[in-house]
């Protein structure tokens, strides 16, 4: 699934559901959301973020990259922070380096509560509380979706390799692919074009 179908299913369900949410709507939530919802697909060399970090898109600059951030936070942690949060960023860091497309971390329940930890810290720290939920919905999403997807996901690596998927599933990139992602966006568009008043008025 493309990165852009993952921030868009992402956005419509937190406006679907800000109604129920402490704080309701608001535009930082939309923020966050999506970028939670690009977050598992870093341990793509090719992910909407990675075209951000990345200065060449490969398998061979990722890994340098991630690995370099990750040593560099651990430094960081030890002569400076000394937090446990910091030193499980420096090692989600190294880890999401390491690991294929859909292999490791980020798309298991293991990454997500991890990140979740990460990002709830951050938004004690910013005076954004609602964080951990806007959070959620756009890292748990994206993993529910690639769950409709051919390749699966490792949901409890570490724990198992194995990649679940649903029995109805396709191919990201394939003509069914590309038209389901199409029909699923302008649904969610006609959706938000719908709630929108009732949440901003
Ligand atoms: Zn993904």
């Amino acid at each position: 699934m493309t990165g852009k179908t993952h921030a868009g299913i992402g956005i419509v369900t937190y406006i679907g559901l800000c109604d129920k949410l402490p704080g309701k709507f608001s535009y930082i939530g939309i923020v966050v959301v999506g970028i939670a919802s690009l977050l598992p697909d870093a341990d793509h060399p090719k992910g909407i973020l990675n075209k951000y970090i990345l200065p060449f898109k490969n398998k061979a600059t990722k890994v340098a990259v991630y690995v370099g951030m990750g040593l560099i936070t651990l430094l960081l942690d030890h002569f400076c922070f000394n937090k446990p949060i910091v030193k499980v960023l420096g090692f989600i860091l190294i880890m999401i380096g390491f690991s294929s497309h859909r292999e490791g971390i980020t798309h298991s329940i293991v990454g997500m509560v991890l990140f979740t930890l990460i990002a709830s810290y951050l938004g004690k720290m910013y005076g954004i509380h609602q964080i951990t939920y806007y959070f959620l919905i756009g890292y748990g999403m994206h993993l529910i979706c690639d769950m409709f997807t051919k390749r699966g996901v490792p949901i409890f690596y570490p724990f198992k390799n194995k990649k679940y998927k649903t029995p109805v599933n396709f191919s990201t990139g394939s003509k069914v692919g590309i038209i389901v992602e199409e029909i699923i966006m302008m649904v969610g568009l006609m959706y938000v074009i719908y709630r929108l008043p009732f949440i901003l008025f």
